[in-house]
């Protein structure tokens, strides 16, 4: 019996070198990569369909590991949902990005909006609202020339949001809904949340002129954000042809690898340069 034990120990404990540390290592890593000075923001234009002009840039967090190299925010970010990390992480996207607006002022490019990634855990913080006036304050940035990006998932409690929404409306920041249309809400926050942009997700934008559904419903939620004031953002544009359905149908902004991937804060800095 001991030894029978012993073998499935041995398999468990297999499986576990396999899934296990390699997030608790990572873990572990993640929670010096503040200090160590191993994040950074990148920054992709979301351009104007009409004019070709860049009057937003979303901020992408980046971890670059000395051990590890480059890990994608699909990896690393769900381990800081989990483990609490993502409190001090997303609080220093956002002072990274109030600091990039402040720089970027300071150097005559004005009036670019930085759009900032909220996790829930974030966005359900009582004091949220604070963590976001210090940091403007503290650089002295126009509210307005920031935008909050939350999820639908983030908008679970309706009491809850409709408070900080409003509070963070009353700061005067942007707030726009990421990956629209895949979360399970009801289209009911719409008439009650003080929202300004939509983001369509790139899962529609994806197959637009080919599959019929994503085509209609990618039109629908363009047409939603019109009749109700909003300005709206697809993702993930990577071709001419979705450019030219999305033009037709008076989408206002794409966001995409076609127009540009997500660039590291230099680079995007001598883009706004040469064009502002
Ligand atoms: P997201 O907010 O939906 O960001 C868009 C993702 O699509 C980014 O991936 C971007 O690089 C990628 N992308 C942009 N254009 C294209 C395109 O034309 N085609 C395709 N296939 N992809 C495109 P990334 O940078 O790997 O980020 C992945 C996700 O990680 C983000 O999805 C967001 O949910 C999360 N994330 C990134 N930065 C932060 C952050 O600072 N805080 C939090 N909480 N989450 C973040
Ligand atoms: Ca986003
Ligand atoms: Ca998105
Ligand atoms: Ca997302």
């Amino acid at each position: 019996v001991k030894k029978a034990g012993g073998v499935r120990y041995g398999f468990y404990h297999n499986k576990m070198t396999q899934a296990f540390p390699d997030k608790m290592i990572m873990e572990t890593h993640l929670r010096r990569a503040i200090e160590l000075n191993e994040l950074s923001l990148h920054y992709q234009p979301q351009v104007d369909l009409q004019n070709g002009e860049i009057s937003s840039v979303e901020a992408l967090l980046r971890w670059n590991n000395r051990k590890f190299g480059a890990v994608p925010p699909s990896e690393f970010i769900p381990i800081a949902e989990d483990n609490g990390l993502i409190h001090s992480i997303g609080a220093w996207v956002i002072d990274q990005a109030c600091l990039q607006l402040q720089a970027w002022s300071r150097q005559g490019i004005s009036n670019i909006r930085i759009a900032v990634n909220i996790s829930p855990q974030q966005f359900a913080q009582a004091d949220f609202d604070d963590i976001i006036l210090n940091a403007l304050k503290k650089y002295n940035v126009e509210p307005g020339l920031l935008e909050i990006e939350i999820t639908e998932s983030a908008m679970s409690n309706m009491n809850a949001t409709l408070s900080m929404l409003k509070k963070l409306k009353k700061i005067g920041v942007k707030i726009s809904v990421d990956d629209f249309g895949t979360g399970y809400s009801s289209l009911n926050y719409l008439r009650l949340f003080p929202i300004d942009i939509l983001k369509i997700d790139q899962s529609f934008v994806r197959e637009i002129q080919s599959e019929c559904k994503d085509a209609a419903i990618t039109k629908t939620i363009i047409h939603l954000a019109h009749s109700l004031g909003l300005e709206v953002v697809a993702e993930g544009v990577e071709e001419m042809a979705q450019v030219s359905f999305l033009r037709k149908e008076h989408c206002q902004k794409g966001q995409g690898y076609f127009f540009s991937k997500p660039l590291p804060s230099r680079e995007m800095e001598l883009k706004l340069l040469s064009i502002s």
